[in-house]
């Protein structure tokens, strides 16, 4: 699943190639949509601005409608040069707008909905969520708080990648983060102090900031690497899903506490 760095990396294409330009098309080509008339409502306006949400995209146009936007497993953006080959299939799209240089596309949804700026205000999924991970100053002060309303008994690993504690962590960054941090993802929210808690943010930003300047890292230490020795303290790096969700943990036993 995307997580916050890559979203923002979309959102600042996306951004490039809309923000201020004249809209030549815009069409919505699953039937799904069909009925929303999207391309009337939007005809004529101009993009103002294009925001990451931890995992949510919104792109804003003149006139105070919002389309809102969230990949969960299966969705993706591409921004293409005009006449530049798609890199999935045209009948994947949901959402294709043009302008004279570029074609903008939303594939395999699969939430994509058009809201005014009131409503994606107060959009409950878009109000409940914690602080986002990127933001410039990142808000400890709420994080802490949602944590601790939280259920104290839950894994940190399972909490971390609840958006409402804080928005844009996925398993990737989850299992990076704590890595970098030295906290095992597996202690109790009540067993693990607020500065350690704060001390996986701080060491998450620095490679989530990263990967939306430079780009996606080579050189994750514990994501997807396990069965291989740790790069620190050479134990054998281990897996397992955690939470309701069952969403996979990637974990050094023998150097995270
Ligand atoms: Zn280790």
């Amino acid at each position: 699943m995307p997580e916050g760095d890559t979203i923002r990396v979309a959102a600042n294409r996306i951004g490039a190639a809309l923000i201020g330009r004249e809209i030549e098309s815009i069409e919505t080509p699953q039937p799904r949509h069909g009925k929303d008339a999207w391309p009337d409502k939007l005809a004529g306006r101009k993009v103002r601005a294009v925001d990451a949400r931890g995992k949510h995209l919104l792109m804003r146009f003149e006139g105070g409608l919002t389309l809102h936007s969230h990949l969960r497993m299966t969705g993706a953006w591409g921004v293409y040069p005009r006449g530049q080959r798609w890199r999935r299939g045209a009948h994947r799209a949901w959402l294709v707008i043009r302008t004279a240089d570029h074609e903008v596309v939303q594939f395999d949804g699969p939430v994509l909905e058009l809201m005014t700026d009131g409503r994606s205000r107060f959009d409950q999924r878009l109000a409940r969520l914690g602080p986002d991970v990127l933001a410039d100053e990142f808000d400890e002060a709420t994080f802490l708080r949602r944590l601790r309303e939280d259920d104290q008994t839950r894994a940190l690993g399972d909490a971390l990648v609840d958006q409402r504690n804080v928005a844009g962590i996925g398993n990737i960054w989850k299992s990076e983060g704590c890595f970098a941090a030295g906290i095992d993802p597996w202690r109790r929210l009540r067993d693990v102090g607020d500065e350690e808690a704060l001390s996986f943010i701080r060491a998450v930003r620095p490679g989530m900031q990263k990967s939306v300047a430079e780009g996606f890292p080579k050189d994750l230490q514990v994501y997807k690497r396990q069965g291989t020795p740790c790069p620190r303290c050479q134990t054998i790096i281990r897996a397992r899903g955690q939470g309701d969700d069952n969403r996979t943990t990637y974990w050094c036993p023998g150097c995270q506490r």
